[in-house]
């Protein structure tokens, strides 16, 4: 039965991705954590918020330690903010989809590489309004590095470094930084070298689709404040354009022959 066979290594596969893509999850939360605080990302062993109880390593296994302990502390009973597995298991999620889409290739490593920094770019967005330099900075190195294989595309490319950052960055100078910030400018010029102009065009047309929709729903509904924070959605925008969007940029500006 090779048609089973094939299938069992499909999902082993698929299983060790997402495996490795909770663990590269756990160190995001440390990212999170740590980042807008300017701690070193290498410092510390993690520990309890509230008794200070230095974490062991089988309380750091990735979701699996919080399924296991309940999202309590070991030592205190503490709730355990269920941002962390929700962060792993969403990291592991997108590098599954990443790897089903694009296969064994640089690109997948790239794109889940992509993924992983957006993931921490918009959570410390949503909680700080600040997009910091080594988030945007590590996107366009990805970008340079992407360029780099792809020398054949670097028209489509540079052109997506300055589609939508420039225009962009006419908006936060005219509105004085009332609309959007520099991060938002920065996050749209290295993501935009990374996937293209065609990809990046979409992807804030997506993005700012869904912050509207979205934040009118969490205003009306959740009293969330009037200032809204953009980089959890263009964020979504640039994960929707490399992923179930591509197809349709693709067929869309196909049929403007461009
Ligand atoms: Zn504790």
């Amino acid at each position: 039965m090779i048609a089973s066979e094939e299938l069992m290594a499909i999902l082993i596969l698929g299983i060790m991705i997402f495996l490795f893509g909770i663990v590269i999850g756990s160190f995001l939360n440390v990212c999170i954590l740590r980042l807008p605080a300017g701690e070193s990302v290498a410092k510390e062993r993690s520990h309890c918020m509230k008794c200070g109880y230095t974490l062991a390593w089988y309380d750091l296994i990735p979701l699996f330690s919080y399924l296991f302990l309940r999202g309590r502390c070991r030592k205190c009973g503490e709730h355990i903010s269920a941002q962390y597995p929700i962060i792993e298991a969403l990291n592991g999620a997108v590098y599954v989809l990443v790897f089903y889409l694009y296969g064994w290739s640089i690109d997948s490593a790239i794109y889940c590489l992509l993924a992983s920094a957006l993931i921490v770019l918009s959570v410390i967005d949503f909680r700080t309004q600040e997009i910091f330099l080594a988030n945007n900075g590590f996107i366009l190195a990805l970008g340079l590095i992407h360029l780099g294989f792809h020398l054949g595309d670097w028209v489509t490319l540079v052109i997506g470094l300055f589609a939508v950052s420039i225009p962009l960055a006419l908006i936060v100078i005219i509105t004085h930084e009332g609309a959007m910030g520099w991060g938002d400018v920065f996050l749209m010029g290295a993501a935009g070298l990374l996937i293209g102009w065609k990809q990046i065009v979409f992807a804030l047309i997506a993005g700012c689709v869904l912050g509207s929709v979205i934040h009118i729903i969490r205003m009306r509904f959740f009293g969330a404040d009037r200032k809204l924070a953009m980089g959890p959605y263009l964020s979504l925008g640039i994960m929707i354009a490399i992923t179930v969007g591509r197809g349709f940029v693709d067929w869309y500006f196909g049929l403007l022959h461009l």
